[in-house]
């Protein structure tokens, strides 16, 4: 197929920690693996060739792996071959730089473009830019101010992230920011010029999430109930805050009476193991403490295949996180038919329709996120109507096509303005010029 306007280009995908083969919902796998897999698809759709390259985490990975038409997934040695929290990956960084550019040479792959995900490809893809010569399109995901500033002490990333990430702001061709509120973070606190930030939202794949009847949904994943059930899909982290949840649906069965149930949906396996996901013994003692550990069903991690019952099984979905840089469980529920209640922060504020296609709350807040709960299971023609409101909003704004349709329009952006005369050749780093050099000849030519 051809590639719209642009010839077909060689893109390299970089995101040392988040593979789109992972498997989802796990403690550093969510909406960037996602985000990497849907968009890789969409550009090889579109006619284009795309290498992801991503850290070997298991022994027995294959160096490349054809993933979809135009994609491979091509594994880099650099570390030992098993999972790492990606907070230790960053020691690791000039030696996924090294493979690539071992691989590229191998190849002899000329890349016309680099998109870096995440603050240390970010930087991979900085040194890959002077060594290669080629433009690099960086989407952050998640920055480490709006991560300190939440998480303060707690925050466990590398002390050089946010001058790192200060410094590929600086440096690359064009970022991407996934809302206003990134868009404006980087601009304000970053520095960024306001010409080289380009806003396109995140996306959900509507054939896949779509609204089912509510009924069978729930016999689908054997819940047993007719009464009210508010479902939470995403990782179990602190920061994704469904202590605020648990406390709320307290609060409703309390002031209502009603046999409110919440669903659970997420954590390191397939069955909820407070062990491999500590905080779901924390959320199993909150609920026990507030007197509903029967009315909250935690299911552990399931695939993206199955997570449509589980949103359909909900009458309304909740995510309440003290920050979400965009946030992809909302724009699901939406797709699949159900009003969304969420937390007033980055990218949910933008997603969320408030009093259109759910509610927004402030974060940390279980009385208002239980008034509004109260609000939608009281009045079910609401509930659809929202519901319909949602997934008629995704499917006019959050298709992954048009995400990969605004991406390659950037790409080509980014190459027209490459293509003028330079004005001035830039200073490559000082230990990286002799090999990048030599490197950079042997794969340009
Ligand atoms: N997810 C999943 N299985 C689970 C829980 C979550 O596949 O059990 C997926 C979810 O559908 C979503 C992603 O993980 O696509 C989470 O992305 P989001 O942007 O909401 O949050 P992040 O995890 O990136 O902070």
């Amino acid at each position: 197929m051809a590639a719209g306007h642009l010839p077909p280009l060689r893109i390299a995908f970089l995101s040392e920690h988040a593979s789109p083969a992972a498997l989802l919902g796990g403690q550093d796998a969510g909406g960037q693996n996602v985000y990497v897999d849907e968009v890789s698809r969409a550009l090889g759709r579109m006619g284009h060739a795309v290498d992801i390259f991503t850290r070997r985490d298991a022994p027995d990975l294959p160096e490349t792996l054809d993933w979809a038409p135009g994609v491979r997934i091509v594994h880099v040695s650099a570390g030992p071959p098993r999972f790492l929290p990606k907070d230790d990956l960053w020691p690791l960084m000039p030696a996924f730089r090294d493979e690539i550019l071992r691989f590229a040479v191998r190849e002899g792959a000329r890349y016309d473009l680099i998109h870096g995900n995440f603050w240390m490809s970010g930087w991979v893809a900085g040194e890959l830019r002077r060594a290669l010569g080629v433009p690099v399109v960086q989407i952050f995901h998640a920055t480490g101010i709006t991560k300190r500033r939440h998480q303060g002490a707690a925050d466990t990333s590398p002390p050089e992230r946010i001058w790192v990430e200060t410094d590929i702001v600086r440096q690359v061709d064009r970022l991407i920011a996934q809302c206003p509120a990134e868009q404006a973070e980087l601009v304000d606190d970053y520095g960024a010029d306001p010409a080289r930030v380009v806003v396109i939202p995140s996306a959900v794949d509507t054939a896949q999430f779509f609204p089912m009847d509510r009924a069978e949904a729930r016999r689908r994943i054997g819940l047993d109930t007719d009464g009210p059930v508010v479902v939470y899909v995403g990782r179990m982290l602190p920061r994704k805050d469904v202590r605020n949840v648990v406390r709320a649906v307290a609060l409703l069965a309390r002031w209502t009476g009603l046999p409110v149930r919440l669903l659970a949906v997420g954590g390191e396996k397939e069955e909820p193991d407070p062990e491999a996901t500590p905080e779901i013994g924390v959320l199993q003692r909150l609920a026990a403490d507030l007197g509903i550990a029967d009315r909250v069903i935690f299911t552990g991690k399931r695939q993206p295949g199955e997570l449509t019952a589980y949103y359909g099984a909900g009458d309304v979905a909740v995510t309440t996180p003290w920050y979400e840089p965009f946030g992809l469980t909302p724009l699901e529920a939406m797709a699949c038919g159900r009003p969304v209640i969420g937390s007033a922060v980055g990218g949910i504020a933008f997603t969320v329709r408030h009093g259109e296609t759910g509610f927004l709350v402030p974060p940390r807040d279980p009385e208002a996120l239980a008034r509004r709960l109260a609000e939608v299971l009281a009045d079910p023609a609401l509930r659809d109507r929202m519901g319909r409101a949602a997934r008629a909003r995704v499917e006019r704004a959050f298709t992954w096509q048009t995400v990969a349709e605004r991406t390659q329009a950037l790409y080509g952006a980014v190459l027209a303005e490459r293509a003028r005369p330079a004005v001035a050749p830039s200073p490559a780093a000082p230990d990286l010029t002799a090999r990048a050099t030599m490197v950079g000849e042997e794969v340009v030519t």
